[in-house]
């Protein structure tokens, strides 16, 4: 550290000098405001068709600017967010600024959101999700709704009536991390999925591991093509991986050689080009604010 810098300030926002748990509260009142003070924003992934290198969607993002601690990663703010109930608000936040960002682009590319369980569980949840699209115009088919095996876990008879009810609306479904979770076989007979989106913890290296995670990779698409369902690999990096996901299958493909999440106006364009190619990144951090 400089010298003198802070030295004896009380500095707020410096770990060591709180308890974990006033940290945290410190952080939750941030969090609480972040929406009102225009923190929060949304970046944007390309998912790319893996037969071709044309763009078929986007998945949105949720990122976070702390005034003070800088990018903040939602592994950290989106489990916060549902432990002290902000995960509903936020969540529609996402939801209604994303579908505004797709009404902008081509008629066929495609909004991926993510869906907490606890939004999901949410009974005012389908509502939510109708009143969007009204709201911005799009189509519900292009809206694609990525949900984790969490939300099976708080299951009752409101989660099959929730599938359902999406379904009726229009707009897909796609099982996100597969193969991270509990018995996540017995999960795809119960919901009507349209996608499968395979962990990266599977895809990342692939092509340079062991072949088990070929095997399994190929298990899975084999599996999602006989209940009629997409596939997207996640993770995807390097040429070596993009080689073996092509070779094994996968519908789509998302990863950094084809783009890191960007923002709004810089997807806009890439949606309007329709096309990216693959770069290869050897720097695999998304770039910090
Ligand atoms: P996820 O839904 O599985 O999203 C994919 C994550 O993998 C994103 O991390 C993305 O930036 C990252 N990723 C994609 N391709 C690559 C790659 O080639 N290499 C590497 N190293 N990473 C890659 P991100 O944006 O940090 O999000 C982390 C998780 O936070 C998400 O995982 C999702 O579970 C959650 N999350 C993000 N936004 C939202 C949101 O709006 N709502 C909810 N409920 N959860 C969100
Ligand atoms: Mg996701
Ligand atoms: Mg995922
Ligand atoms: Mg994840």
């Amino acid at each position: 550290a400089a010298k003198g810098a802070g030295r004896g300030k009380h500095c707020f926002y410096e770990p060591s000098m709180h308890s974990e748990a006033s940290d945290r509260q410190v952080l939750e009142n941030d969090l609480r405001q972040a929406i009102d003070k225009g923190e929060l924003w949304v970046a944007y992934q390309p998912i790319v068709s893996a037969a071709g290198e044309d763009v078929c969607g986007f998945e949105a993002l949720v990122r976070w600017n702390h005034p003070l601690r800088g990018r903040i990663s939602p592994d950290k703010f989106i489990p916060l967010a549902e432990e002290c109930g902000l995960i509903g608000r936020i969540g529609t936040w996402v939801l209604e600024t994303a579908l505004e960002e797709a009404a902008k682009w081509p008629d066929n590319v495609r909004i991926a959101v993510n869906l907490s369980p606890i939004q999901f569980n949410d009974p005012g949840i389908v509502d939510i999700v109708s009143n969007a699209l009204n709201k911005t115009g799009v189509r519900s088919s292009r809206l694609e709704l990525e949900i984790t095996e969490g939300v099976f876990l708080a299951e009752g008879e409101t989660t099959d009536d929730t599938f359902a009810r999406l379904k009726d609306l229009g707009v897909r479904l796609a099982l996100d991390d597969f193969g991270t979770g509990y018995s996540s076989l017995g999960y795809l007979k119960k919901a009507p999925f349209d996608k499968i989106k395979i962990d990266q913890s599977f895809v990342r290296g692939a092509a340079s591991k062991t072949s088990r995670n070929s095997a399994i990779i190929r298990a899975i698409v084999t599996l999602a093509e006989s209940l009629d369902m997409d596939t997207c690999a996640e993770g995807v990096e390097t040429h070596d991986d993009l080689h073996l996901i092509r070779e094994l299958g996968c519908s789509h493909i998302q990863g950094y050689i084809f783009g890191k999440p960007v923002e709004g106006e810089d997807a806009r364009g890439i949606a309007n080009s329709s096309r990216v190619e693959a770069e290869g990144f050897q720097c695999v951090r998304e770039p910090r604010q």
